[in-house]
């Protein structure tokens, strides 16, 4: 039990995101959802939005906080006391990347564990890049989004939802 921390761009979440971050409801009492804003990268959703649509994907789980952050993962999870990052691993392409960060992460803030959780099948190769292609060129990405994610998507490119 106790508190973790489940990082992530969000831009926009999507059924992935949502299956690690229901799972590791299961396993913590309070989980922070945090979305960590890049200076060097140029978002189709402002950070408002990827709130918004977080909010609104977690409403149903009563453990979630919401938030945003900018600077080191570290510091935030020092700031709140978390010692646990839970991150998903897709394929083996996330792995090495993520093993990086674990270990950096690690360098940083001795306390810190990063745990990982295998995506379930359907989701493996699901991420919001290519959820935001499919979207731009009115493929239906129903079913891989929560709904309201969907409906902004649709909105943002002009298309119905
Ligand atoms: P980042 O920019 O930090 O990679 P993302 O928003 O892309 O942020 O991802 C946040 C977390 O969600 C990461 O741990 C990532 O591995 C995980 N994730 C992304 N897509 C999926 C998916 N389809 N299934 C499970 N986990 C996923």
């Amino acid at each position: 039990m106790g508190t973790a921390l489940c990082p992530g761009s969000f831009d926009p979440v999507t059924n992935g995101h949502m299956d690690v971050i229901e799972r590791a409801c299961e396993l913590f009492e309070r989980v922070h959802v945090t979305v960590f804003v890049h200076a060097d990268k140029s978002p189709l959703f402002g950070v408002e939005e990827r709130l918004a649509m977080l909010r609104e994907a977690t409403a149903h789980l009563p453990g979630v906080v919401v938030a945003q952050a900018s600077g080191l993962l570290v510091d935030y999870a020092r700031r709140h006391g978390i010692r646990v990052c839970v991150r998903g691993l897709r394929a083996v392409s996330d792995f090495e990347y993520e093993l990086a960060m674990a270990e950096m992460n690690k360098r940083l803030y001795g306390d810190l564990e990063t745990m990982f959780m295998m995506t379930r099948p359907a989701y493996s190769y699901l991420s919001s890049t290519l959820v935001r292609e499919v979207a731009r060129w009115g493929g239906d990405v129903a079913g891989l989004v929560p709904a309201g994610v969907a409906e902004r998507l649709a909105r943002k490119y002009g298309g119905q939802p």
